[in-house]
């Protein structure tokens, strides 16, 4: 596999697949640039060795083409940020974006419309009628995974050479993520700079093991953070399990939990995972106090109590004071970490203390020589929120593709060129 680094793009096309889903206010003003200029080391290689760009992305879920969904509104900030004036395909699959791609010269840009606007991207059937029978359904999906190899080909037929940047999205077997890829020899596809760096980040934790290894898992449910809890007991020499799902643990080993957040489904699943860590020697990590609250709101009332003695009518909303000490202790003497969700309603000040314990405890571990991975939307946005990205080795620009990645699965945009 070749990497972009040794790569030189001087005369070559590139179709970079970048991922500028980025939030933008009701005058269509960029609120988070963040990633864009993710993208930015990839994009500028490439013109800086005399190569020219063709940018392909999405931007939000339209349903079809929807104005709002344009990425004419970010052309100009990505000019801007790019240095170079970037010219603009209203079709990302037509004559004119063909055109355009092939008059480009060294150093000059394209940027595609949003490739969701065609539904061959994600390759899923658009507009069937809610009462579509069965074999509309079958017909409507091989409409469009026939019509979703012409659009790839479209696409693929503008470059001379593939390059993902888009991690966001690698967890999606696209056109553009990874099925574009066929098209291209293992000499002539390869990762953008920000990929690169994810897949480094999560191979170190993951393969490359320093130990102690120590995962925190918060958030709101166990049961979207099951499969990955799972795959983490196989890997970690500790599993700390904070925030709201935390309290599916009390209550499964007979704990009072007031009016706490519990899902009475996963009791079961939670006393699995409690069996499999004792089973695998993993010291599971649960708080033994919990900040709580007579009602949701950051002016609630507040006590410090045994996290499994919560009066009715409280719920637990963070860690106590001891939970703060507890998971501070074993974060501190880890040499691997990776934190995915909170430990408790970090959006409220008075219950973003534990997460604070957590992120300081990190951040102490890093400077004494851990590696360490923050990663999926919450937590990347509790530790900005505490101003501790540059103290943490690694905050994940991939929400679902990174847990996915950590579950253990094979993601299509990486397989696709990497081959596994
Ligand atoms: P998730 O998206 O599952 O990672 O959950 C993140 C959300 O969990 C955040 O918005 C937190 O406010 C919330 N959360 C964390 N701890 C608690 C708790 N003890 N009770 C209710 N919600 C919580």
């Amino acid at each position: 596999m070749i990497t972009i680094d040794k790569f030189n793009f001087a005369g070559k096309k590139a179709f970079v697949r970048v991922d500028f889903n980025v939030p933008l206010d009701a005058n269509f003003n960029i609120t988070d640039d963040t990633r864009i200029r993710a993208a930015l080391p990839t994009l500028k290689k490439i013109l800086a060795d005399g190569g020219s760009l063709i940018i392909g992305s999405h931007l939000g879920r339209p349903k079809g083409v929807e104005d709002k969904y344009s990425l004419k509104h970010i052309l100009g900030h990505v000019s801007k940020l790019l240095g170079v004036d970037v010219q603009f395909a209203s079709d990302c699959a037509s004559d004119e974006a063909a055109m355009k791609a092939a008059a480009l010269q060294p150093g000059e840009a394209l940027l595609l419309e949003n490739l969701r606007f065609y539904a061959e991207e994600e390759g899923k059937p658009r507009g069937l009628a809610d009462n579509a029978t069965d074999e509309e359904k079958a017909a409507a999906k091989k409409d469009i995974k026939a019509k979703q190899i012409e659009f790839t080909k479209q696409l693929a037929s503008y470059a001379d050479v593939y390059v993902n940047d888009a991690f966001g999205t690698a967890h999606r077997a696209h056109a553009s993520t990874a099925l574009i890829a066929d098209y291209f020899d293992a000499e002539h596809k390869m990762f953008g700079y920000l990929m690169q760096k994810e897949i480094d980040a999560v191979d170190k934790i993951m393969q490359d093991t320093a130990r102690p290894f120590t995962a925190i898992i918060g958030g709101s449910k166990v049961s979207s953070k099951i499969i990955i809890i799972k795959n983490l007991l196989t890997k970690v020499d500790n599993l700390i399990i904070g925030g709201g799902m935390a309290f599916t643990f009390e209550k499964a080993n007979g704990g009072k939990i007031g009016s706490s957040l519990c899902e009475d489904d996963m009791l079961n699943e939670a006393k699995e995972i409690m069996a499999i860590a004792k089973e695998k020697n993993v010291k599971l990590v649960i708080a033994s106090d919990a900040r709580i609250a007579d009602s949701f709101s950051n002016d609630a009332n507040v006590q410090i109590v045994k996290a499994n003695e919560i009066p009715d009518g409280w719920s637990g909303l963070d860690i106590g004071t001891e939970g703060e000490k507890e998971f501070a202790e074993v974060i501190k003497a880890s040499k691997t970490i990776l934190w995915n969700g909170p430990v408790g309603v970090f959006e409220f000040d008075n219950f973003a203390h534990g997460s604070k314990a957590v992120a300081d405890a990190i951040v102490d571990a890093t400077k004494h020589g851990a590696f360490s991975l923050i990663g999926g939307g919450d937590s990347v946005a509790c530790i900005n929120k505490f101003g501790y990205a540059n103290d943490v080795s690694y905050v994940s620009t991939g929400g679902g593709a990174l847990l996915e990645f950590i579950e253990g699965k094979v993601l299509p945009g990486i397989k696709a060129i990497r081959g596994y």
